[in-house]
């Protein structure tokens, strides 16, 4: 089945139709019809997948992929237009442009904890830099999935934009096929199945991952502001965000204010009865249940605060802040839950040092009024990114690249930077018939 999509969209593909200006408009103006017409199927799946309010999914997933196919709708000439580039001595009388191809047959591989957003928010940038595109969502949020399937075969055809359904087994048949490039969001021992398969065909990956995403908090920061600020970046979709603050690193001092603080914007976000509150959302599946369970049952970190109790029937697991080491089981792999662990040390080096001792983060944040401090931050930790006095927040710029480094990924997307990944950038020369003596004499004393 993979093997015939595959063909009927590079047949599709080679008719030059998608590579079209007016069709990929088109194809963009169709997706943000869908985003606001059916925008309801969209929200109904994901609140039965994830149990999140509408209002927080529109505001998350859907506002932010309108805003981004306006972003492209006004930009895209402009950015698939030729580039014209400085000219060197021997090409004087020559044009170098950089003319942006369309790459062909993409594949685009999404998870499930922001379903919707991670499928359209690579997606724009896929048609518009004029591919064709086969999706495969993640199965774990299996609603979300069908909608997109009913939807998208609805508004557009297969042999252009096309979904398949289905987990380990049919992500397995799809990578046997050869695509021109694969977009893969998940985890990072799947990345390097995903990679292993795009090797076999030599096909460039995008990887978005995920990793612990390290929140260093100084003594000089507003202990109030830093605290509602990681509590909501943290808590949201029960930490189940690539980019949600995964620990804390503080000083002593700075600990015990933050305690305090970020037991009252919890109160504030949630009320005093957490598994009540139609604001926070719950545990994707028994799986992670018992995965974050299972630590928690290990930890040796002593507890400074637990919003309620586990409940495996509700998928519910409280906000849970630990005291940690270095050395406690919650500071092996990306928790991707609702568990802090804080972290304390006596001064930046030390922060850096932990930060360090660890794989690349997908993002690190920092909490200081100290610009000197901020550079030393910045100079001394490798991220995917960063935001200073917030979490999260960098990746609704869409003026920035976003994307991970080392083990939190490859390749980065978001406004023009997705564009040029889904292009191929090709180096072209267009020289004319003229100027034949000095082209002659340049090579002459260039000694070619
Ligand atoms: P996952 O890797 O388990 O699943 C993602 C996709 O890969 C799914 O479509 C799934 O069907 C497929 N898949 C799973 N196992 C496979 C296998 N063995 N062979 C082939 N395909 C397979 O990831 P997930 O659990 O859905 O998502 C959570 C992870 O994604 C976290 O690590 C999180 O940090 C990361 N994430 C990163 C970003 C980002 O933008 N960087 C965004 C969201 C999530």
């Amino acid at each position: 089945m993979g093997a015939e999509l595959v063909t009927l969209q590079r047949q599709y593909f080679n008719t030059g139709a998608p590579t079209e200006l007016k069709h990929r408009k088109k194809a963009l103006q169709t997706l943000r019809k869908i985003l606001t017409i059916d925008v309801n199927e969209i929200l109904d799946a994901v609140e039965a997948d994830l149990r999140r309010q509408k209002g927080v999914t529109h505001a998350l997933e859907i506002a932010n992929a309108i805003v981004e196919i306006d972003y492209y709708l006004e930009h895209l000439d402009e950015w698939a237009a030729p580039t014209y580039v400085e000219k060197t001595l021997t090409t004087a009388l020559d044009t170098p442009m950089i003319v942006k191809e369309s790459k062909g047959v993409v594949l685009l591989i999404g998870p499930w904890n922001y379903p919707a957003s991670m499928i359209l928010l690579p997606l724009i940038p896929i048609i518009a830099a004029g591919n064709t595109v086969i999706i495969k969502p993640s199965e774990v949020a299996e609603n979300t999935a069908k909608v997109f399937d009913r939807l998208f075969t609805k508004y557009f055809e297969k042999r252009y934009l096309s979904v398949v359904l289905g987990g380990v087994p049919e992500t397995t048949e799809l990578l046997k096929e050869r695509f021109d490039h694969i977009m893969y969001t998940g985890c990072t021992p799947v990345a390097k199945i995903i990679m292993t398969a795009a090797a076999k065909n030599l096909t460039p990956v995008t990887l978005e991952l995920g990793g612990k995403c390290p929140v260093v908090v100084e003594d000089d920061a507003p202990a109030d502001i830093a605290a509602k600020r990681i509590a909501w970046g943290k808590w949201l979709n029960c930490g189940q965000t690539c980019l949600a603050p995964d620990y804390i690193i503080t000083t002593p001092s700075m600990k015990s204010k933050l305690i305090v603080a970020l037991k009252s914007a919890l109160t504030e976000f949630y009320g005093t009865d957490i598994q009540k509150s139609k604001d926070y959302s719950r545990i994707i599946n028994t799986r992670h249940f018992d995965r974050i369970n299972s630590l928690l049952e290990k930890t040796k970190a002593p507890i400074l605060f637990k919003g309620g109790e586990v409940d495996r029937n509700d998928l519910f697991i409280p906000p849970i802040i630990l005291d940690a080491h270095r050395s406690d089981i919650f500071m092996e792999d990306e928790i991707f839950g609702p568990i802090l662990p804080i972290l304390t040390v006596k001064d930046l080096d030390e922060a850096i040092s932990v930060i360090r001792s660890g794989e690349k983060p997908l993002a690190a944040y920092y909490f200081t009024k100290n610009s000197g401090k901020i550079d030393k931050f910045l100079n001394e930790t490798s991220s995917g990114g960063v935001t200073i006095n917030d979490v999260l927040m960098h990746i609704t710029v869409d003026t920035l690249p976003f994307g991970g480094i080392g083990h939190s990924g490859m390749g980065r997307y978001r406004g023009k930077f997705g564009f040029e990944t889904f292009s191929h950038e090709k180096g072209v020369l267009k020289r004319g018939y003229f100027g034949e003596s000095l082209a002659r004499f340049v090579f002459k004393n260039e000694n070619f």
